[in-house]
């Protein structure tokens, strides 16, 4: 793909039509082979980088695009159409770069990463669950030890998506000292006492890399601290969880699309020649059909609001941040779901592609928050109970 030098930042009309060229011509290009072979989408990351898309939430005075969580769950969903293991990637990409960038303009020392996010060259991702306390990423129970002007970080984390490619981690622990449930860090990749136990061999989202990654007394400055000691909690819910929410339904919405699209397409195109007939002249085939653009479209609005709740500051903005991520991933079960039955033993033979959508769908329920957390924290919020 020939991309135009990246001379100035991307303007929001032009961060669509460039995320559907990526995705179209180069995300998708590789995709089953990411998929095969469980590999790093490396092409991918490089065209997404190179072309601006993975600065465009970093501030302008960083040389980012400076654009909005809307910009960053439209670049999000548009890859996972064509690659869900790109759009994690990406959306964690996001996640942890609006941490760095809510945090920015208070602490200098953060310039050099988010200036090298802005030019594309930077990949960072979230560190949060651990073996411990699992999918509840909001309790760590990894260790902070100061130690001068460094601090010394041991843990067991139990997932990190692009583990081996990210060039930083937005990395949770226990307080050094003090109340808080937890501090955040800045973690280099290239950190000594960092060390990855066992590659990714997953059932869907295969190129994601997202491996255990251990700490074993892993010294950064301790300028890398993110935000006060104990506020990590605060960050990770005043900033992580709505981007996190919004962008991670965002990689579901795209993967039901793709799934949608390429099951109506098998269904027009495929007939049973002694009966002059295609599958899509099937009235049973043709309701399930229109469910997955039902649950499809009901997913992308609910996103689209809480999107707006979450950059207007709507009042009903934690309701629809916790709604967005339940409802996109158990609509994208529903719909991939039909999409093996309507498509038939072409699909479970792989040759309609829509097998890649059905197992890439079935992370988004088991990322932390869960989707039975999250029923939990809704029917909490409903009955007026404290979330935590
Ligand atoms: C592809 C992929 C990529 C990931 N990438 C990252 C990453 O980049 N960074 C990161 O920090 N983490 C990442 N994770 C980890 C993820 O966020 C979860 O922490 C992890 O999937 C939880 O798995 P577990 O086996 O520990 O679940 P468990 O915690 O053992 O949960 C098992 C079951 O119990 C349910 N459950 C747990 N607690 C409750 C409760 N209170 N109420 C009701 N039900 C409950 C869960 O919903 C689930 O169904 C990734 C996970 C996947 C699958």
């Amino acid at each position: 793909m020939s991309l135009a030098p990246l001379s100035s930042a991307l303007v929001l009309e032009e961060v669509l039509p460039l995320a559907g060229r990526v995705a179209d011509e180069v995300v998708a290009t590789h995709a089953s082979a990411v998929d095969t072979h469980g590999r790093f989408p490396e092409e991918a990351l490089a065209v997404l980088g190179a072309s601006g898309l993975l600065g465009i939430i970093s501030a302008a005075d960083v040389g980012g695009s400076g654009l909005s969580l809307r910009a960053a769950v439209d670049v999000v969903e548009r890859v996972a159409r064509a690659c869900g293991s790109t759009g994690m990637i990406t959306c964690m990409h996001y996640s942890a770069t609006a941490v760095l960038e809510a945090l920015g303009p208070r602490q200098p020392g953060l310039e050099g990463v988010r200036r090298d996010i802005a030019a594309g060259r930077h990949l960072s991702t979230l560190a949060f669950s651990e073996v411990g306390s699992r999918s509840h990423f909001w309790a760590p129970l990894s260790t902070a030890r100061a130690d001068g002007d460094n601090v010394v970080l041991d843990a067991r984390k139990s997932w990190v998506t692009s583990s081996r490619r990210a060039d930083s981690f937005v990395w949770s622990s226990k307080p050094i000292e003090g109340e808080g449930a937890s501090t955040l860090w800045l973690v280099p990749n290239r950190s000594a006492g960092l060390s990855v136990p066992a590659p990714f061999d997953g059932l869907g989202l295969r190129g994601n890399d997202s491996t255990a990654v251990n700490a074993d007394g892993v010294r950064i400055p301790v300028a890398n601290r993110l935000g006060a000691d104990g506020v990590g909690f605060d960050l990770m819910m005043g900033t992580v969880l709505p981007w996190f929410a919004a962008l991670s339904a965002g990689v579901s919405v795209g993967i039901m699309e793709a799934a949608t699209q390429k099951a109506a397409a098998h269904c027009a195109g495929t007939g049973f020649a002694h009966l002059g007939a295609n599958l899509g002249d099937l009235p049973t085939i043709r309701a399930y059909l229109a469910r997955m653009r039902i649950r499809t479209d009901q997913a992308r609005t609910l996103l689209d609001d809480t999107v707006t709740a979450i950059t207007t500051g709507r009042p009903d903005t934690m309701l629809r941040v916790l709604e967005v991520r339940a409802s996109a991933a158990e609509n994208s079960l529903e719909v991939t779901e039909l999409a093996m039955r309507v498509c038939g033993g072409a699909a479970f033979r792989k040759e309609v592609g829509v097998d890649r959508a059905f197992r890439d769908a079935r992370a988004a329920g088991v990322m932390a928050p869960t989707t039975d957390v999250l029923y939990d924290f809704v029917g909490k919020a409903l009955v007026g109970l404290p979330l935590f």
